[in-house]
Protein backbone atom coordinates (compact mmCIF):
# COMPACT_ATOMS: atom_id res chain seq x y z
CA UNK A 1 0.00 0.00 0.00
CA UNK A 2 1.58 3.38 -0.84
CA UNK A 3 0.55 6.13 1.72
CA UNK A 4 1.33 10.00 0.92
CA UNK A 5 1.42 12.53 3.88
CA UNK A 6 1.03 15.96 3.03
CA UNK A 7 3.00 17.78 6.18
CA UNK A 8 6.01 16.88 8.52
CA UNK A 9 4.72 18.49 10.63
CA UNK A 10 4.46 17.25 14.16
CA UNK A 11 1.77 15.16 13.33
CA UNK A 12 2.92 14.42 9.69
CA UNK A 13 5.95 13.21 10.73
CA UNK A 14 4.82 11.63 13.84
CA UNK A 15 2.95 9.36 11.29
CA UNK A 16 5.53 8.73 9.03
CA UNK A 17 8.05 7.88 11.93
CA UNK A 18 5.32 5.43 12.96
CA UNK A 19 3.81 3.59 9.68
CA UNK A 20 7.98 2.87 8.79
CA UNK A 21 8.79 1.69 12.59
CA UNK A 22 9.65 -2.13 12.22
CA UNK A 23 7.63 -3.27 14.52
CA UNK A 24 4.25 -1.82 12.94
CA UNK A 25 4.45 -4.69 10.99
CA UNK A 26 2.28 -2.25 8.36
CA UNK A 27 3.15 -3.03 4.95
CA UNK A 28 3.22 0.39 3.93
CA UNK A 29 5.63 2.61 1.42
CA UNK A 30 5.62 5.75 2.90
CA UNK A 31 6.45 9.42 0.96
CA UNK A 32 6.60 12.16 3.03
CA UNK A 33 5.65 15.71 1.04
CA UNK A 34 6.81 19.09 2.55
CA UNK A 35 6.43 22.44 1.06
CA UNK A 36 9.25 23.52 3.50
CA UNK A 37 11.69 21.30 5.73
CA UNK A 38 10.13 19.47 8.53
CA UNK A 39 9.11 20.92 11.57
CA UNK A 40 8.59 24.66 9.51
CA UNK A 41 5.11 25.23 10.30
CA UNK A 42 3.27 25.65 13.08
CA UNK A 43 5.14 22.94 15.41
CA UNK A 44 8.47 24.75 15.08
CA UNK A 45 6.93 28.11 16.70
CA UNK A 46 4.48 26.58 19.25
CA UNK A 47 4.65 27.08 22.84
CA UNK A 48 4.60 23.06 22.96
CA UNK A 49 3.29 21.93 26.56
CA UNK A 50 2.28 18.61 26.43
CA UNK A 51 -0.30 17.92 29.06
CA UNK A 52 -3.60 17.36 29.93
CA UNK A 53 -4.39 20.04 32.20
CA UNK A 54 -7.85 20.57 31.82
CA UNK A 55 -10.07 18.06 33.48
CA UNK A 56 -13.44 19.58 32.30
CA UNK A 57 -14.13 16.48 29.48
CA UNK A 58 -12.77 13.03 31.03
CA UNK A 59 -12.71 11.11 27.80
CA UNK A 60 -10.51 13.95 26.18
CA UNK A 61 -8.41 14.16 29.14
CA UNK A 62 -7.59 10.16 29.01
CA UNK A 63 -7.29 11.05 25.47
CA UNK A 64 -4.34 13.26 26.58
CA UNK A 65 -3.06 11.39 29.30
CA UNK A 66 -2.69 8.18 26.87
CA UNK A 67 -0.86 10.89 24.53
CA UNK A 68 1.71 12.07 27.13
CA UNK A 69 2.12 8.57 28.25
CA UNK A 70 2.79 8.20 23.91
CA UNK A 71 5.29 10.82 24.16
CA UNK A 72 7.45 9.16 27.40
CA UNK A 73 7.69 5.90 25.18
CA UNK A 74 8.86 7.70 22.10
CA UNK A 75 11.40 9.55 23.88
CA UNK A 76 12.96 7.00 25.42
CA UNK A 77 13.47 5.24 21.94
CA UNK A 78 15.43 8.16 21.05
CA UNK A 79 17.89 8.22 24.71
CA UNK A 80 16.68 11.46 25.80
CA UNK A 81 16.60 13.76 23.24
CA UNK A 82 17.26 17.16 23.78
CA UNK A 83 13.98 18.15 22.53
CA UNK A 84 11.72 16.37 24.91
CA UNK A 85 11.54 17.54 28.20
CA UNK A 86 9.77 16.14 30.88
CA UNK A 87 10.09 19.56 32.62
CA UNK A 88 6.60 19.32 35.07
CA UNK A 89 4.52 22.84 35.23
CA UNK A 90 4.12 24.99 38.13
CA UNK A 91 1.15 27.46 38.08
CA UNK A 92 0.22 29.47 40.45
CA UNK A 93 -2.75 31.94 41.22
CA UNK A 94 -2.86 35.05 43.31
CA UNK A 95 -6.26 36.52 43.70
CA UNK A 96 -9.42 34.61 45.21
CA UNK A 97 -11.55 33.84 42.67
CA UNK A 98 -8.10 32.37 40.84
CA UNK A 99 -7.17 30.50 43.99
CA UNK A 100 -10.45 28.93 44.07
CA UNK A 101 -10.24 27.55 40.42
CA UNK A 102 -6.85 26.47 40.86
CA UNK A 103 -7.67 25.11 43.77
CA UNK A 104 -10.85 23.63 42.05
CA UNK A 105 -8.70 22.12 39.42
CA UNK A 106 -6.19 19.95 41.27
CA UNK A 107 -8.35 18.34 43.15
CA UNK A 108 -10.25 17.54 40.22
CA UNK A 109 -7.20 16.26 38.15
CA UNK A 110 -6.11 14.33 41.33
CA UNK A 111 -9.38 12.75 41.46
CA UNK A 112 -9.02 11.72 37.38
CA UNK A 113 -5.10 9.98 38.87
CA UNK A 114 -3.06 12.86 37.38
CA UNK A 115 -0.24 14.18 38.93
CA UNK A 116 -1.32 16.92 40.28
CA UNK A 117 -0.16 18.97 43.86
CA UNK A 118 -0.33 22.06 45.90
CA UNK A 119 3.29 22.93 47.03
CA UNK A 120 4.18 25.48 49.62
CA UNK A 121 6.49 28.55 48.48
CA UNK A 122 9.67 26.46 49.61
CA UNK A 123 8.74 23.81 47.17
CA UNK A 124 8.72 26.02 44.52
CA UNK A 125 11.56 28.00 45.27
CA UNK A 126 13.71 24.56 44.98
CA UNK A 127 12.04 24.09 41.67
CA UNK A 128 12.22 27.16 40.15
CA UNK A 129 15.04 29.07 42.25
CA UNK A 130 15.31 32.26 40.29
CA UNK A 131 11.35 32.90 39.54
CA UNK A 132 9.20 34.65 41.94
CA UNK A 133 5.48 33.95 43.22
CA UNK A 134 3.58 36.44 45.67
CA UNK A 135 3.95 35.47 48.91
CA UNK A 136 0.27 34.68 49.40
CA UNK A 137 -0.15 32.47 45.90
CA UNK A 138 -1.30 29.40 45.97
CA UNK A 139 1.02 27.15 44.01
CA UNK A 140 -0.10 23.99 41.81
CA UNK A 141 2.94 21.38 40.67
CA UNK A 142 2.06 19.00 37.27
CA UNK A 143 5.50 17.11 37.98
CA UNK A 144 4.05 14.52 34.98
CA UNK A 145 3.91 17.43 32.03
CA UNK A 146 6.80 18.32 29.39
CA UNK A 147 7.48 20.32 26.98
CA UNK A 148 8.67 19.97 23.20
CA UNK A 149 11.17 22.04 21.11
CA UNK A 150 8.89 21.42 17.94
CA UNK A 151 11.16 22.08 15.09
CA UNK A 152 13.82 19.34 16.51
CA UNK A 153 11.07 16.65 17.45
CA UNK A 154 9.82 16.57 14.02
CA UNK A 155 12.65 17.05 12.15
CA UNK A 156 13.81 13.66 14.06
CA UNK A 157 11.22 11.91 13.33
CA UNK A 158 10.76 12.26 9.47
CA UNK A 159 14.73 11.78 9.52
CA UNK A 160 13.68 8.23 11.00
CA UNK A 161 11.39 7.66 9.16
CA UNK A 162 13.57 8.35 5.86
CA UNK A 163 16.11 5.94 7.54
CA UNK A 164 13.80 3.44 7.79
CA UNK A 165 12.93 3.44 4.28
CA UNK A 166 10.48 6.69 3.56
CA UNK A 167 10.58 8.62 0.39
CA UNK A 168 10.73 12.58 1.93
CA UNK A 169 10.66 15.38 -0.71
CA UNK A 170 11.12 18.86 0.91
CA UNK A 171 10.62 22.02 -0.45
CA UNK A 172 7.61 20.78 -2.98
CA UNK A 173 3.98 21.80 -2.15
CA UNK A 174 1.27 19.66 -3.02
CA UNK A 175 -0.62 22.65 -5.04
CA UNK A 176 -3.83 20.19 -5.24
CA UNK A 177 -5.63 16.41 -4.57
CA UNK A 178 -5.91 14.64 -7.75
CA UNK A 179 -9.10 12.41 -8.17
CA UNK A 180 -10.67 9.82 -9.93
CA UNK A 181 -14.79 9.83 -9.10
CA UNK A 182 -14.51 9.94 -6.13
CA UNK A 183 -11.39 8.59 -4.50
CA UNK A 184 -8.18 10.84 -4.26
CA UNK A 185 -5.17 9.27 -6.17
CA UNK A 186 -2.53 11.10 -4.81
CA UNK A 187 -1.14 15.19 -5.34
CA UNK A 188 -0.26 17.10 -8.05
CA UNK A 189 3.35 19.03 -6.75
CA UNK A 190 4.11 22.22 -7.40
CA UNK A 191 6.28 21.30 -10.18
CA UNK A 192 3.93 19.70 -11.99
CA UNK A 193 4.92 16.38 -10.89
CA UNK A 194 1.81 13.79 -9.83
CA UNK A 195 2.22 11.86 -6.48
CA UNK A 196 -0.28 8.72 -6.76
CA UNK A 197 -0.71 6.85 -3.96
CA UNK A 198 -3.16 4.73 -2.56
CA UNK A 199 -3.84 6.65 0.31
CA UNK A 200 -3.14 10.41 0.78
CA UNK A 201 -3.04 11.85 4.62
CA UNK A 202 -3.26 15.53 4.65
CA UNK A 203 -1.26 16.83 7.65
CA UNK A 204 -1.21 20.01 6.26
CA UNK A 205 -2.05 21.98 9.53
CA UNK A 206 -3.56 25.23 9.25
CA UNK A 207 -2.89 24.78 5.59
CA UNK A 208 -5.00 22.11 5.13
CA UNK A 209 -8.36 23.32 4.35
CA UNK A 210 -7.05 24.92 1.27
CA UNK A 211 -5.81 21.60 0.07
CA UNK A 212 -8.83 19.58 0.79
CA UNK A 213 -10.78 22.33 -0.90
CA UNK A 214 -9.02 21.20 -3.72
CA UNK A 215 -11.26 18.38 -4.17
CA UNK A 216 -14.17 19.82 -2.79
CA UNK A 217 -14.05 18.34 0.63
CA UNK A 218 -14.09 20.83 3.50
CA UNK A 219 -12.86 21.09 7.17
CA UNK A 220 -14.32 22.94 10.82
CA UNK A 221 -11.97 24.86 11.25
CA UNK A 222 -11.34 28.49 12.42
CA UNK A 223 -10.65 30.84 9.52
CA UNK A 224 -7.53 32.75 10.46
CA UNK A 225 -8.09 35.53 8.04
CA UNK A 226 -11.53 36.51 9.90
CA UNK A 227 -11.47 39.65 12.17
CA UNK A 228 -10.76 38.93 15.53
CA UNK A 229 -10.13 35.12 14.73
CA UNK A 230 -8.65 32.89 17.50
CA UNK A 231 -6.33 31.14 15.18
CA UNK A 232 -3.57 33.83 14.84
CA UNK A 233 -1.40 34.49 18.25
CA UNK A 234 1.99 35.42 19.40
CA UNK A 235 5.32 33.85 20.68
CA UNK A 236 7.88 35.58 21.64
CA UNK A 237 11.43 34.15 22.64
CA UNK A 238 14.18 35.64 24.32
CA UNK A 239 18.09 35.70 23.94
CA UNK A 240 19.53 33.13 26.14
CA UNK A 241 19.33 33.20 29.43
CA UNK A 242 20.81 30.31 30.79
CA UNK A 243 19.03 28.02 33.79
CA UNK A 244 16.63 31.34 34.04
CA UNK A 245 13.62 28.63 34.82
CA UNK A 246 13.91 24.58 34.99
CA UNK A 247 10.33 23.86 33.53
CA UNK A 248 6.93 25.16 32.19
CA UNK A 249 5.66 28.30 34.60
CA UNK A 250 2.58 29.63 34.55
CA UNK A 251 1.72 33.11 36.38
CA UNK A 252 -0.77 35.82 35.85
CA UNK A 253 -0.82 36.86 32.72
CA UNK A 254 2.41 34.96 31.92
CA UNK A 255 3.24 31.77 30.30
CA UNK A 256 6.86 30.45 29.93
CA UNK A 257 9.41 27.66 28.96
CA UNK A 258 12.58 27.31 28.80
CA UNK A 259 13.62 27.55 25.14
CA UNK A 260 16.08 25.72 22.19
CA UNK A 261 18.53 28.52 22.17
CA UNK A 262 18.42 28.69 26.27
CA UNK A 263 16.27 31.66 26.17
CA UNK A 264 12.61 31.84 26.90
CA UNK A 265 9.37 30.86 25.32
CA UNK A 266 6.52 33.65 26.08
CA UNK A 267 3.26 33.77 25.52
CA UNK A 268 -0.03 35.26 27.10
CA UNK A 269 -3.62 34.61 26.12
CA UNK A 270 -4.60 38.55 27.19
CA UNK A 271 -2.37 39.39 24.14
CA UNK A 272 -3.21 36.95 21.74
CA UNK A 273 -6.93 38.16 21.92
CA UNK A 274 -5.30 41.37 20.35
CA UNK A 275 -3.50 40.06 17.39
CA UNK A 276 -5.42 38.66 14.05
CA UNK A 277 -3.89 38.97 10.58
CA UNK A 278 -4.64 42.63 10.36
CA UNK A 279 -2.10 42.93 12.96
CA UNK A 280 0.70 45.73 12.17
CA UNK A 281 4.54 45.19 12.98
CA UNK A 282 4.83 47.88 15.70
CA UNK A 283 1.82 46.26 17.46
CA UNK A 284 3.59 43.09 17.62
CA UNK A 285 6.69 44.45 18.56
CA UNK A 286 5.06 46.09 21.02
CA UNK A 287 3.22 42.81 22.39
CA UNK A 288 6.56 41.29 22.51
CA UNK A 289 8.18 44.15 24.49
CA UNK A 290 5.29 43.21 26.86
CA UNK A 291 6.00 39.99 26.99
CA UNK A 292 9.11 40.59 28.31
CA UNK A 293 8.20 43.15 30.61
CA UNK A 294 6.09 40.64 32.33
CA UNK A 295 8.96 38.17 31.93
CA UNK A 296 11.13 39.94 33.98
CA UNK A 297 8.68 40.40 36.69
CA UNK A 298 8.62 36.53 36.69
CA UNK A 299 12.11 36.72 36.66
CA UNK A 300 13.64 39.54 38.56
CA UNK A 301 17.27 38.56 37.46
CA UNK A 302 16.28 38.30 33.95
CA UNK A 303 18.93 40.31 31.89
CA UNK A 304 17.81 38.53 28.27
CA UNK A 305 15.92 40.50 25.18
CA UNK A 306 13.84 39.91 22.36
CA UNK A 307 15.59 37.81 20.30
CA UNK A 308 11.87 37.21 18.30
CA UNK A 309 8.31 38.01 18.29
CA UNK A 310 6.22 35.95 15.78
CA UNK A 311 2.52 36.04 14.98
CA UNK A 312 1.69 32.26 14.25
CA UNK A 313 -1.62 30.47 13.05
CA UNK A 314 -2.92 27.40 15.13
CA UNK A 315 -5.05 24.88 13.12
CA UNK A 316 -7.63 25.52 15.00
CA UNK A 317 -11.09 23.04 14.68
CA UNK A 318 -14.31 25.29 15.63
CA UNK A 319 -15.30 23.03 18.12
CA UNK A 320 -11.57 22.79 20.01
CA UNK A 321 -10.86 19.15 19.24
CA UNK A 322 -9.20 16.58 16.79
CA UNK A 323 -10.38 16.34 13.04
CA UNK A 324 -9.50 13.01 12.33
CA UNK A 325 -10.43 10.19 10.06
CA UNK A 326 -11.18 9.23 6.37
CA UNK A 327 -12.94 11.47 4.16
CA UNK A 328 -13.38 10.18 1.19
CA UNK A 329 -11.81 6.92 -0.75
CA UNK A 330 -8.21 7.14 -0.69
CA UNK A 331 -8.60 10.37 1.55
CA UNK A 332 -7.27 10.61 5.47
CA UNK A 333 -7.19 14.05 7.33
CA UNK A 334 -5.17 14.31 10.41
CA UNK A 335 -5.62 18.06 11.79
CA UNK A 336 -5.87 18.90 15.24
CA UNK A 337 -5.10 21.86 17.52
CA UNK A 338 -3.07 20.63 20.31
CA UNK A 339 -1.08 18.67 17.87
CA UNK A 340 2.16 18.55 20.06
CA UNK A 341 0.40 16.97 22.79
CA UNK A 342 -1.71 14.66 20.91
CA UNK A 343 0.76 13.70 17.94
CA UNK A 344 2.74 10.32 19.11
CA UNK A 345 -1.24 9.11 20.11
CA UNK A 346 -2.64 10.11 17.00
CA UNK A 347 0.43 8.24 15.12
CA UNK A 348 -0.60 5.26 16.87
CA UNK A 349 -3.90 5.23 16.57
CA UNK A 350 -3.78 6.28 12.43
CA UNK A 351 -1.59 3.60 11.30
CA UNK A 352 -3.90 1.47 12.93
CA UNK A 353 -6.84 2.67 10.69
CA UNK A 354 -4.66 2.87 7.97
CA UNK A 355 -3.84 -0.52 8.64
CA UNK A 356 -7.55 -1.24 8.35
CA UNK A 357 -8.15 -1.81 11.90
CA UNK A 358 -10.73 1.18 12.99
CA UNK A 359 -10.14 2.64 16.60
CA UNK A 360 -12.75 3.24 18.73
CA UNK A 361 -10.27 5.81 20.73
CA UNK A 362 -10.78 8.16 17.44
CA UNK A 363 -14.89 7.70 17.09
CA UNK A 364 -15.29 11.19 18.60
CA UNK A 365 -13.26 12.98 16.61
CA UNK A 366 -14.51 12.44 12.87
CA UNK A 367 -14.24 15.53 10.84
CA UNK A 368 -17.61 14.85 9.30
CA UNK A 369 -19.04 15.10 13.37
CA UNK A 370 -21.76 17.28 13.43
CA UNK A 371 -20.72 20.98 13.28
CA UNK A 372 -21.23 22.42 16.58
CA UNK A 373 -21.90 25.94 15.49
CA UNK A 374 -24.89 25.12 13.75
C1 LIG B 1 1.53 29.86 19.72
C2 LIG B 1 1.07 28.43 19.76
C3 LIG B 1 1.04 27.76 20.95
C4 LIG B 1 0.63 26.43 20.99
N1 LIG B 1 0.70 25.77 22.17
C5 LIG B 1 0.47 24.45 22.20
C6 LIG B 1 0.70 23.74 23.40
O1 LIG B 1 1.10 24.30 24.41
N2 LIG B 1 0.48 22.39 23.39
C7 LIG B 1 0.04 21.74 22.26
O2 LIG B 1 -0.14 20.53 22.32
N3 LIG B 1 -0.19 22.40 21.11
C8 LIG B 1 0.01 23.74 21.05
N4 LIG B 1 -0.19 24.43 19.91
C9 LIG B 1 -0.77 23.74 18.75
C10 LIG B 1 0.27 22.90 18.02
O3 LIG B 1 1.45 23.63 17.86
C11 LIG B 1 -0.30 22.46 16.67
O4 LIG B 1 -1.52 21.76 16.88
C12 LIG B 1 0.67 21.55 15.93
O5 LIG B 1 1.96 22.12 15.83
C13 LIG B 1 0.13 21.27 14.54
O6 LIG B 1 1.04 20.41 13.89
P1 LIG B 1 0.81 20.03 12.38
O7 LIG B 1 1.84 19.03 12.03
O8 LIG B 1 -0.61 19.70 12.16
O9 LIG B 1 1.02 21.42 11.60
P2 LIG B 1 2.39 22.12 11.12
O10 LIG B 1 3.44 22.05 12.13
O11 LIG B 1 1.99 23.46 10.60
O12 LIG B 1 2.84 21.20 9.91
C14 LIG B 1 2.18 21.21 8.67
C15 LIG B 1 3.27 21.12 7.62
O13 LIG B 1 2.64 20.97 6.35
C16 LIG B 1 3.37 21.71 5.41
N5 LIG B 1 2.42 22.00 4.33
C17 LIG B 1 1.32 22.78 4.41
N6 LIG B 1 0.66 22.76 3.23
C18 LIG B 1 1.35 21.93 2.42
C19 LIG B 1 1.17 21.52 1.08
N7 LIG B 1 0.12 21.93 0.36
N8 LIG B 1 2.09 20.68 0.53
C20 LIG B 1 3.15 20.25 1.27
N9 LIG B 1 3.36 20.62 2.55
C21 LIG B 1 2.47 21.45 3.11
C22 LIG B 1 3.85 22.94 6.15
O14 LIG B 1 5.01 23.48 5.54
C23 LIG B 1 4.11 22.39 7.54
O15 LIG B 1 5.47 22.03 7.73
C24 LIG B 1 0.20 25.77 19.82
C25 LIG B 1 0.22 26.46 18.61
C26 LIG B 1 0.65 27.77 18.58
C27 LIG B 1 0.72 28.49 17.25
Amino acid sequence: MRVLVVGAGIIGAALADRLTRPASGAPVRVTVVEAEAPGAGTSGTSYAWINANDPADPAYHRFRTAAMSAWRDLAAGFGDPAWYRPSGNVTWAADDGARERLAGRVARLSGLGYAADLITSDRFRRLEPHAAAPPDALIAHYPGEAHLHGGPAARALALRARDSGAELVTGRRAVRLNTGGDRVTGVRLDDGRDLDADLTVCAAGRHSPALLATAGVGLPVVDPSEPGSAAPCLVATTSPAQGALNGLVHAPGLSARPAENGGLVLEADDLDAGIDESASPALIQEAGRELLARARALVPALTAEVAEVRRCVRPLPVDGYPLIGFQRPGLYTAVTHSGITLAPHLAALVAEEIAGRPSPELAPYRPDRPDPAL
